[in-house]
């Protein structure tokens, strides 16, 4: 076995950035497996939309839990829980403001580019994409996702950038507290 000598060091790792990173460049690149499954996902984004929305319910019916327990408490087990499941069936980056159900269940952060509207000049004539030749373009797979869902058009809709200081944390609750706040105050204006 060959001394390690200095200048022979392994090169530090990479801190973990939630950035993407093209397959075949970096030791970091993806799985297949979840490549595979986040094609499930699309070809399956009507159920999802479907099940999403009654998960959504559930979380909204929990709110006097969470405000209970208190938001900041919850946080970091449930982003814990969101980052993995997400993580599985999307490749989901937490960027915190998650847009799935406005892209046909595929995640635009998967974009070599990170484009929020998507897609960019760059497509090759079979679909794929012009940074990672083998991989479908995650904006043709968006529009093909959208297609099979209920509110499918939301695609249209023109998306606000990415704000990063949401990033790693939990688009679930966000989304919670908004529609609670807004039932809040649609009784609240009801009442008046
Ligand atoms: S849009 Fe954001 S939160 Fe949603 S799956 Fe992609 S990285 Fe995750």
């Amino acid at each position: 076995m060959a001394d390690a000598k200095p200048g022979n060091a392994a090169p530090a790792k990479k801190a973990a950035t939630g950035a993407y990173t093209p397959s075949g460049v970096s030791p970091n690149r993806r799985s297949r497996r979840s490549y595979t499954i986040r094609l499930w996902a699309v070809r399956h984004s009507r159920f999802l939309e479907w099940f999403y929305h009654r998960f959504a319910d559930v979380f909204l019916l929990l709110h006097p839990l969470w405000k209970a327990i208190g938001y900041n408490r919850v946080e970091t087990p449930i982003t814990f829980i969101e980052r993995n499941v997400k993580g599985l069936l999307f490749d989901c980056r937490m960027c915190g403001q998650c847009a799935l159900s406005s892209t046909g269940m595929s995640c635009p952060m998967n974009c070599p580019k990170q484009l929020r509207n998507g897609p960019c000049g760059g497509v090759r004539a079979n679909g794929n994409c012009e940074v990672e030749p083998d991989m479908p373009c995650v904006w043709v797979k968006a529009w093909e996702g959208s297609r099979n869902m209920v509110k499918g058009d939301a695609i249209l809709n023109v998306q606000k950038p990415v704000n990063q200081s949401l990033r790693e944390t939990s688009s679930w609750l966000r989304v919670t507290a908004q529609a609670a706040e807004a039932r809040e105050t649609a009784a609240a204006t009801k009442d008046a």
